[in-house]
């Protein structure tokens, strides 16, 4: 079986032919124009589509909350206007006479990685990955737990501190206001203002720079917290973490370290993984929806 997968993010729609056997060929990648509205979003998806020929199915994994059965965006926020309502399956099955299974980026990464990436062979793990928010996933059994809306696993918005830093959600304290890759870059800047992103803080750390090995510190507790009380709740296999900012090994080590101290013993046997399949996971979840 081979099927033609996109995965819509916020600035690029990334393309791939993935067959059964989990190979894939011809990435490539078209701009979204998100700011310019979902109508144009989905035009360049189809035109990115049609540089494709030769496929059984298409797994489309896009931004935003995505209705399950229908194949439509429940919801999706500023960064594509008019996005919301979209008719994503029944749009693109009009247009190319195929089956079209559509799901949320961050549960198709999540997917991906148990099909041929981190959590291959796993049964119960979360995935979180660390950007300008905190995305998560959960899988339970074998299966993504989505909830009634579709939108289980949303960690970033877990509130740690009552009344604290705003989130882009419109509340306050929330995890991802504490822990995303974005705050420890705004931590550092408040130790030194001359710390201009995350890869100049962690060149400094390399370099045994105390105030920015102190903002990594600061920031890997607050994500620490978060991490600890999730696995104290669903008790799983493994932690697989993606974002940037996990590649630095200094910031998963760490994290790892900060949250161990927290988590009780009888659930240490947890295991703390790297995204395997980097911006890949969400093409190879898009082509499970179809296969599995
Ligand atoms: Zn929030």
């Amino acid at each position: 079986m081979r099927i033609l997968c996109a995965d819509v993010g916020g600035t690029s729609i990334k393309l791939g032919m993935v067959t059964g056997d989990g190979e894939i060929s011809g990435l490539t990648e078209v701009p979204t124009e998100g700011k310019k509205g979902g109508a144009r979003v989905m035009e360049n998806l189809i035109s990115g589509l049609e540089a494709f020929e030769g496929y059984d199915a298409i797994g489309i994994s896009t931004a935003g909350q995505v209705d399950r059965e229908k194949g439509s965006i429940i919801y999706a926020n500023d960064n594509i206007p008019g996005y919301t309502g979209t008719k994503v399956k029944d749009i693109l099955e009009k247009r190319f006479k195929r089956p079209v299974e559509v799901e949320n980026d961050v549960n198709c990464a999540a997917l991906g990685e148990g099909w041929l990436g981190a959590g291959k062979g796993m049964t119960d793990y979360l995935c979180l990955t660390y950007g300008t928010g905190i995305g998560g996933a959960i899988v339970l059994g074998g299966r993504l737990y989505r909830g009634v809306g579709g939108s289980a696993g949303e960690f970033g918005h877990m509130i740690l501190h009552p009344g604290g830093r705003e989130c882009s959600c419109g509340k306050k304290g929330c995890y991802e206001a504490y822990a995303s890759a974005r705050l420890l870059v705004e931590l550092a800047r408040e130790k030194d203002p001359s710390v201009s992103n995350g890869r100049e803080l962690f060149a400094r750390i390399a370099e045994g720079d105390e105030k920015m090995a102190a903002a990594l510190d600061e920031w890997s507790g607050e994500a620490a917290t978060g991490l600890a009380s999730l696995v104290h709740i669903f008790n799983p296999q493994a932690l697989i973490l993606g974002g940037g900012i996990l590649e630095q090994d200094a910031a998963a080590e760490s994290l790892e370290k900060n949250a161990r101290e927290l988590i009780m013993d009888s659930f240490q046997n947890v295991r703390f993984l790297k995204a395997a399949l980097g911006n890949t996971a969400g093409l190879f979840g898009a082509a499970t929806l179809h296969i599995k």
